[in-house]
């Protein structure tokens, strides 16, 4: 779907504080039911959100966790380099509590359903009139660093500044880079969130420090860019890059500012000697190939379903599997138990297979779903057969010299008969996908973006 079709699609649909395809007369005569939603960021804000606003007094809404406010990562870059304040992606609960959601500040150490009740704990004894014994639950904890998947990183991944509220940290550490300095970007070949965003920042990053007249270099794991392709390259060329070849045949993008090292494995970390280790053929002025001096980096370690507190809806993976129709998790003994957002995983029927990328955008939609879906087993309905969500993502390419970003949607839909989200539109996320694909750096999209960014953050926390 073109991006003009897709904010009027979007914009058409009517905000009613109804449960889609359910009248209040249906939920009304439903008893009331206690749920806990897990995780106050994108999914769980929404989730709480909406199964207040469309289930009313039948439903006593408790949204627990860990923080007071929460910093989104979407658009940290700009915090990063300065061209918006942190306040532009934090949102605290105030509107959600106002609404009669019950939030409170803690966090979820453990989960296990018993009969038709879910039972949880917390790090520290929830106050008053909480109870610890809910109807439904719908987690949504979000991805986190593989603890240990980056020698000689730190266990609380000092390089990391994946979340939102590290963005100042890293700006505090671009801040102290010398004047010809090297900030190095490395991407994981595993899961991570926020699939564009890496690039996005490596191009935001050097035309922060263009006047410093410093380097910037982005080792990716992946083969190539992982979609947006002949985005990604126009901007390498805008900084004055070219493709370049070694004797050994192995291409890169080098000669300007952003340098672009595809296939790259980071095989350690030195903080002490600030030098990453990688198996490039490549010398960057040490003694030894693949050898990276930095002034800054920024590491992103491949990345997992924050659920240590509920492994066993992993079933040994990384993520948990779930009902795609309803977000329900399909593991046995847990039929009350919903994850969402970055948590879940939702496979696409595709070789080499695929899935629905780790987004905001996505994670707002499924959040949807899911509270609608309870809501409409609360009242004795079955679940919605119409459905589809979206993965939108906007990335500035500058943000300090001009105002210029690129766009990305992919849109998918719940398909009746293999039981499966399926690719419906767009092209985020499926580099082979090379329809509607030509280079656009604007400064529409730039502000497209934050204009998006307002509007999900508003849809989720209310404001
Ligand atoms: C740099 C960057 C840029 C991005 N850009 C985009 C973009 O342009 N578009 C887009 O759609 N997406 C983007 N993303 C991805 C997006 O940020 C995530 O997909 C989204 O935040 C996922 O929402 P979530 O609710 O699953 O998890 P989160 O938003 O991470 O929220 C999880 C919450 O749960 C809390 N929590 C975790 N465990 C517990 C517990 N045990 N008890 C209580 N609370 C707990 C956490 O503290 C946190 O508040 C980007 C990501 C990054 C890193």
């Amino acid at each position: 779907m073109k991006r003009r079709n897709f904010f009027k699609f979007a914009a058409a649909v009517p905000v009613v504080a109804m449960v889609p395809g359910l009248s209040h007369a249906a939920l009304a005569s439903a008893s009331p039911k206690k749920i806990l939603v897990v995780g106050g960021g994108m999914g769980g804000a929404a989730a709480a959100r909406y199964l207040k606003l469309w289930g009313g007094n039948v439903v006593e809404v408790y949204l627990i966790t860990k923080d007071a406010s929460y910093s989104t990562c979407i658009q940290s870059n700009l915090v990063i380099t300065g061209a918006q304040p942190l306040s532009s992606i934090t949102r605290n609960y105030s509107v959600l509590s106002s609404s009669g959601i019950n939030v409170q500040q803690n966090q979820v150490t453990g989960i296990k359903q018993d009969g038709a009740q879910v039972l949880v704990s917390f790090s520290t004894p929830p106050k008053l009139h909480t109870p610890s014994q809910y109807d439904h639950v719908i987690l949504s904890p979000g991805m986190g660093p593989i603890p240990d998947s980056i020698p000689g990183e730190t266990r609380d991944f000092s390089l990391s500044f994946w979340e939102g509220n590290k963005a100042l940290d890293l700006k505090n550490a671009l801040d102290h880079i010398p004047n010809k300095g090297t900030f190095v970007i490395s991407i994981p070949s595993g899961a991570y969130k926020g699939s564009l965003a890496p690039y996005g920042r490596a191009f935001a990053v050097a035309d922060y420090l263009q006047s410093r007249n410093c380097k910037i270099i982005v080792i990716d794991g992946h083969a190539d860019f992982v979609s947006q392709k002949n985005d990604f390259v126009a901007a390498l060329k805008s900084f004055g890059s070219h493709l370049l070849q070694t004797p050994s045949k192995y291409s890169y993008y080098a000669g300007g500012t952003v340098e672009y090292y595809p296939g790259a494995t980071l095989n350690s970390v030195s903080l002490k000697d600030k030098i990453l280790h990688t198996n490039l053929p490549i010398n960057f002025g040490s003694t030894k190939d693949g050898d990276i001096p930095y002034h800054a980096a920024n590491v992103i370690p491949p990345q997992k379903a924050n659920l240590d507190f509920a492994s066993a809806l992993l079933e040994g993976g990384a993520f948990a599997p779930v009902n795609a129709q309803t977000f329900a998790s399909t593991v046995t003994g847990y039929s009350h138990v919903y994850v969402i957002g970055d948590a879940a995983f939702l496979p696409l029927p595709t070789t080499p297979a695929t899935s629905v990328p780790k987004s905001g955008h996505a994670a707002v939609d499924e959040a949807k779903i899911a509270a609608a879906a309870i809501l409409r087993k609360i009242a004795g309905r079955s679940p919605e057969t119409s459905l589809v969500l979206s993965a939108v993502q906007y990335n500035a390419i500058r943000s300090t010299s001009a105002h210029k970003g690129v766009y990305a949607h992919a849109g998918y839909q719940w398909d009746q008969t293999h039981d499966s989200w399926v690719a419906s539109g767009g092209f985020l996320g499926d580099p082979s996908n090379t329809k509607d694909q030509a280079a656009n750096i604007s400064q529409e999209n730039y502000n497209q973006g934050l204009t998006w960014r307002n509007a999900l953050l508003a849809d989720a926390f209310g404001r």
